[in-house]
Order: structure tokens, then C-alpha cells, then sequence
């Protein structure tokens, strides 16, 4: 059997790696001249690494974990001890907990938690109420439920923090199914015990380039595909260097870049749809000798409601090659935020947090990762589903269309938009089309 996997992202990667274990001949085209996709990473001094994508991890990535394994990976604890720093209105503050109403807080992850309960995760929109649901955005969701002005705050923040996204951009049904996919939001939001428990030690596009180096040259880089023609015999992959010719075809890319693609005959219906917006997520990496922050008794963690930077965190690699504090510009503030000249970026970020941390010298250096700009992601964390998507587009989510297969974090319903999702999402696919091949030739 012949397969095509298009994308070398997490998803795709597995996909071909149990593929090939089942002997067929795999050829993985990606086009990028990297792989990795949305795990990226940037050497932020000799031998440090951090991530400019995905960063981490909480042991209910079961996936994730045994890859890690299997490929002689190790993970570092992401959590730093000490006291954060909070912006959420006057001067910065130190503090252990966000200055804000416990209570009004405690309401709000209720409500959250309540929604989510509700959701059946493995087909959202049969859902009860999932109309109602699917057509609400979480903005109209918090503005009728949300009375004190302390959850009002915090609500965006979490939104952005948690799936890089503007509330307006997002039906409250995928609020409900995000948080309920990956583990619910208690699990979701914790770093100690939560889904940010560990990072990848030396960084996570490791784990894609390590399964690369296992595939050799079966895979190509550079070749974005432009089409994908079917016909009684078999699958032509066009890209613009050739055609290559399978049994079988794993498309492991985003739906709105699988949208990008031609395909013949064409599909039943889209895979993304007029509210279908891009995750909103920049990533800055703020660099110093060695994180000296700590010496101060603080974590690295911020908080700030005006933003740029919505939080930064401790991202210093471990084998102490340099202090890496990390900033999250997300949401309606990632908007805004890519649409400035990158010396205005480095600039806002670099005064912020001479305004959160003014014990720190500046920092050496400033890197920004905007993922909004990247036109083989278009946006981060993943695929933002708006009003109308879950209903019109989730049944058809992991239909093949004839020998087309799908794949990648968005076709998950367990920890959908996560590493855990894409990789499981790979092995789904592969199991379905082994299993394809043999019914047909059994
Ligand atoms: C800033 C940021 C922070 C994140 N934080 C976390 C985190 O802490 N923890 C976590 O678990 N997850 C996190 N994520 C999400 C995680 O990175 C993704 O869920 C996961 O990497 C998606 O993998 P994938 O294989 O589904 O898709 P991708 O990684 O997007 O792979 C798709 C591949 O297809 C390629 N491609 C696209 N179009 C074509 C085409 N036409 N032809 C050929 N190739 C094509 C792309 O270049 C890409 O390499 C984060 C992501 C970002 C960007």
C-alpha cells in the first residue's frame, strides 16, 4: 500500500510512523522547509532551546508520554516556585493568587464547568441544547451571565490563555467542548497537576524532527500541496515539483488550509466555514543571562489585563543556559499586536515587562513568534470554531472522502487543539486506513 501524508506536523509524522510499521510505503510531503508545524523551536542561546509553539504537557497526555518515551525523551517540570506579579488594574502587584473577587472567580469556573459537563465530547453537536449553544458566541455567553465586573476581567484572559481566543470568535458550545476535550478547565488551567505540568526538556519540535530522522527521505520538505485528484485506481498528490501517486491519502493539515487544497472530485462539503477564525496566539521570548527573577523570589508568572503581554511565564531551559521569560499576547490583544512593525512589538514587550519585573536588567534579546503571520498554521493554539461550526461542520470532521483520510489536532475530540490530540489523531487515522486496506483486500 502506498500513502500520502500530507503535512509533517505532530499528526501527520505519527500517522506515517505507524503506517510504516504496518509496511506500507510512506512518503510524507510537507511545506515547510522545517517540520513540526505548530512545535517550533528557537535556540535562544548556545544549547538552550525554547519553544516558540507547544510547550506543554500534564500526564493525562498519555499519547504524548509514550511517544516521548519510545523516542528517548525527556520532560522538565514547567512549574517555578515564588510569588507572581498582577496587573489587573493600577500599579503591578506581588502576590501568590490574582488580586480579584474569589468568589466572583469560583462563579465563573462553576458556570464553565457546568457547560462543559453537559457536552458529549465525542459529538458535540448532539449535544443537548447544542443549537442554542452553537449559534451563542462566549462573548454573548459572558456578557448575559457574567454580573461581577472581577469575572467580567477574567473571563477574556482565560480565553486567550487557555485556547488563544478572542470570546467573540468562538460559539459557546466549542468553549464548553475545549474545556471538556482536554480534561476539563480545572485540569486545563493548573500547571502543577494540570496540562501544563512539564515542558519537553531541549524543546518540542524534538519530537517531529526525531520521528523525521527515523523517516529519512520519505519525507519532503517545500512542497506545499496544491491538489489532490482521485480516480477508480488510486490518488495523484499534486504539488508544484510533481505528482506522486498512492493507494491512500492522510491530509494533517489545519481545515482551513485543507479548504486551501483542490480536490477531485471536490468535497461534499468544507471543512471550515465563514466562522471558522484563526487561534490568535504570538509568542515572545524575552532573553537573559539566567533567570534572575528568581534570585527576587518570583515565579516569572504574570498577569496583566492590559496587555500586551496578557501573562508571562518561566520558560528557562534547564540545563541553565539562559533565563527565557515567556509572553502570551492572545485573543482580540494578538490582533492588534501582529499588525505593529516588529521593532514596535520587541519595544511594548521589552517596556511591559520592565513595568511587571523592574528589578531585571533589559533583557538581551527579544524574539517574536507571531502565529497569526504563519501561512502554512494560520493561527495558534488551533482552529477556532465560531458560531454555526460545530453543527455544520463537526459530523464531518473525520469522514474519508474516498481515499482521503484526516488528521491533525482539529479532527480530536480528546484534548482537541493539544500535541495529545494531534498525536492521537495520527494513530487514528492509521488504524483506519490499515483497517480500509485490509477489509478491501482480505
Ligand atoms: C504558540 C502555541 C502554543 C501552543 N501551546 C501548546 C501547549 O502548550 N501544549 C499543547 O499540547 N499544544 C499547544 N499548542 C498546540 C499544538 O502545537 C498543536 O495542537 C499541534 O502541534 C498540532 O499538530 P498537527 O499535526 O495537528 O498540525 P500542525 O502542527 O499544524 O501540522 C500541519 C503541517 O502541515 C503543513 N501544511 C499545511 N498546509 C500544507 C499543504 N498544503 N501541503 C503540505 N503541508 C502543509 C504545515 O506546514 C504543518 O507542518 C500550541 C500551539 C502554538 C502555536
Amino acid at each position: 500500500m502506498r500513502v500520502v501524508v500530507v503535512g509533517a506536523g505532530l499528526a501527520g509524522l505519527t500517522a506515517a510512523a505507524d503506517l510504516a510499521a504496518t509496511g506500507a510505503e510512506v512518503t510524507v510531503i510537507e511545506a515547510r522547509d522545517r517540520v513540526g508545524g505548530r512545535t517550533h523551536g528557537i535556540e535562544v542561546a548556545p544549547g538552550g532551546w525554547a519553544d516558540a509553539g507547544a510547550a506543554y504537557l500534564g500526564e493525562r497526555h498519555t499519547a504524548l508520554t509514550t511517544l516521548l518515551a519510545e523516542l528517548d525523551l525527556k520532560t522538565t517540570p514547567a512549574t517555578v516556585g515564588g510569588a507572581a506579579r498582577f496587573a489587573l488594574g493600577g500599579e503591578p502587584g506581588t502576590g501568590r493568587f490574582p488580586p480579584l473577587s474569589a468568589v466572583a472567580l469560583g462563579g465563573l469556573f462553576d458556570a464553565l464547568e457546568e457547560l462543559a459537563a453537559a457536552v458529549r465530547p465525542e459529538a458535540p453537536w448532539l449535544s443537548p441544547d447544542a443549537a442554542r449553544l452553537d449559534a451563542t458566541t462566549a462573548a454573548d455567553w459572558a456578557a448575559e451571565h457574567l454580573t461581577h465586573p472581577d469575572a467580567r476581567l477574567f473571563f477574556p484572559l482565560f480565553a486567550g490563555e487557555m485556547m488563544a481566543a478572542d470570546p467573540a470568535d468562538v460559539s459557546v458550545l466549542h468553549l464548553a467542548f475545549y474545556l471538556r476535550s482536554g480534561g476539563g478547565l480545572r485540569y486545563l488551567n493548573a500547571f502543577a497537576g494540570g496540562a501544563q505540568e512539564d515542558r519537553i526538556d531541549g524543546g518540542a519540535h524534538q519530537v517531529c524532527l526525531r520521528l523525521a530522522t527515523r523517516l529519512g527521505d520519505r519525507v519532503r520538505l517545500g512542497e506545499p500541496v496544491r491538489a489532490v485528484h482521485q480516480d477508480a485506481t488510486g490518488v495523484d498528490v499534486v504539488t508544484v515539483t510533481g505528482v506522486t501517486r498512492a493507494d491512500a491519502v492522510v491530509v494533517a493539515v489545519p481545515p482551513v488550509l485543507a479548504d486551501a487544497v483542490e480536490f477531485r472530485p471536490g468535497l461534499p462539503a468544507p471543512r471550515s466555514g465563514p466562522g471558522t477564525a484563526p487561534g490568535c496566539a504570538v509568542k515572545v521570548h524575552l532573553v537573559y543571562p539566567a533567570p534572575l527573577w528568581r534570585e527576587q523570589g518570583l515565579s516569572g508568572w504574570s498577569v496583566s489585563a492590559d496587555g500586551p503581554l496578557l501573562s508571562t511565564v518561566d520558560d528557562s531551559p534547564a540545563n541553565g543556559s539562559a533565563g527565557v521569560l515567556t509572553g502570551f499576547v492572545t485573543g482580540a490583544q494578538a490582533k492588534a499586536f501582529a499588525a505593529l512593525p516588529p521593532d514596535e512589538q520587541a519595544g511594548q514587550a521589552r517596556a511591559q515587562v520592565a513595568r511587571l519585573f523592574p528589578g531585571l536588567p533589559a533583557p538581551d534579546a527579544c524574539h517574536v513568534t507571531d502565529w497569526l503571520g504563519e501561512r502554512h498554521s494560520r493561527g495558534c493554539y488551533a482552529a477556532l470554531f465560531g458560531p454555526g461550526d460545530w453543527l455544520r461542520l463537526g459530523p464531518r470532521l473525520t469522514t474519508p472522502h474516498q481515499r482521503v483520510h484526516w488528521a491533525g489536532t482539529e479532527t480530536s475530540t480528546e484534548f482537541f487543539g493539544l500535541m495529545e490530540g494531534a498525536i492521537r489523531s495520527g494513530h487514528r487515522v492509521a488504524a483506519e486506513i490499515d483497517a480500509t486496506w485490509r477489509h478491501n483486500h482480505d
